[in-house]
């Protein structure tokens, strides 16, 4: 893939760039989006029927069974090149900021630490009742786990269909989206809101968008750049043509 000379001069004098990845970037290190078929013994679920508040209350063995074999097979995984080059970003960037939509926790184990986690993080948990962390993930005695303060349910730290995200991770996500003047799209449909709506308010803001991603979304309209491939391959090349790194 050609990267198109006048958006390496852009991101050469930029100084304030924002990355909004979505299940795509991990993609090449193995871990399949929300939208694939799902495997084995999972295959007859929808993930977006398992990942609910409701779902939790009314059957919170098999959800928590689901995220057990998700930990586990995440635990396995590790950053692609895409990541890699993500963190030489903010290596490179002066103001960059990445806001995620990912709760693999890749980023944060390739190095990134100007990091939003949109959707939470699945190898943290929480109380059910109060939201108060809890240590460890997998090893309680009791299945479902129950909180040892209050015993209400212990559940995965991740932000489910039809709840609302953690009101700072959100109020960062929008600052920095505001004040961008690159922001980059990157392995999202552009589906989920309120994510999707991130580039289109720095759009609004004057900010140049580029997407990159194998396939068109319903954002490709409007961005003024499309990388169209695997993260894996562009953001490498990306960084390597703009700064001259990696
Ligand atoms: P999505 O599954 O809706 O879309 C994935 C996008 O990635 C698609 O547009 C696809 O064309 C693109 N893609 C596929 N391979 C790619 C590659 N190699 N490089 C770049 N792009 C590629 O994912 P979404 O937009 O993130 O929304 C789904 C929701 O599911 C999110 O809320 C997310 O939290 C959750 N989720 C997270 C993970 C994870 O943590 N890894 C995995 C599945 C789902």
């Amino acid at each position: 893939m050609k990267i198109p000379d006048d958006l390496v001069q852009i991101l050469r004098k930029s100084r304030r760039i924002v990355a909004l990845t979505g299940a795509g970037v991990s993609k090449e290190s193995g871990i399949p989006t929300f939208r694939e078929a799902q495997t084995g013994l999972w295959a007859k679920y929808d993930p977006m029927q398992l990942a609910t508040p409701q779902a939790y209350r009314r059957n919170p063995a098999l959800v928590w069974d689901w995220y057990r074999w998700r930990r586990k097979y995440i635990s396995e995984v590790e950053p692609n090149p895409g990541h890699v080059a993500l963190v030489e970003m903010e290596r490179l960037i002066p103001e960059f900021y990445l806001i995620t939509q990912n709760i693999d926790g890749l980023h944060r184990q390739a190095g990134n630490e100007k990091l939003i986690e949109l959707h939470g993080n699945i190898f943290r948990n929480k109380c059910f009742e109060e939201g108060i962390p809890i240590d460890g993930v997998d090893n309680f005695r009791d299945f479902p786990p129950q909180c040892p303060e209050c015993g209400g349910l212990i559940r995965p730290d991740v932000v489910w269909f039809g709840e609302n995200l953690l009101a700072e991770n959100l109020e960062l996500a929008l600052q920095v989206t505001q004040a961008a003047e690159v922001f980059l799209s990157i392995g999202t449909s552009s589906l989920v809101q309120p994510a999707a709506s991130l580039p289109l308010l720095a759009l609004e803001r004057g900010a140049v968008i580029v997407q990159i991603n194998p396939d068109d979304t319903i954002l490709t309209p409007q961005v003024h750049f499309v990388l169209r491939g695997a993260s894996g391959e562009i953001l490498p090349q990306l960084v390597r043509i703009t700064w001259n790194s990696v």
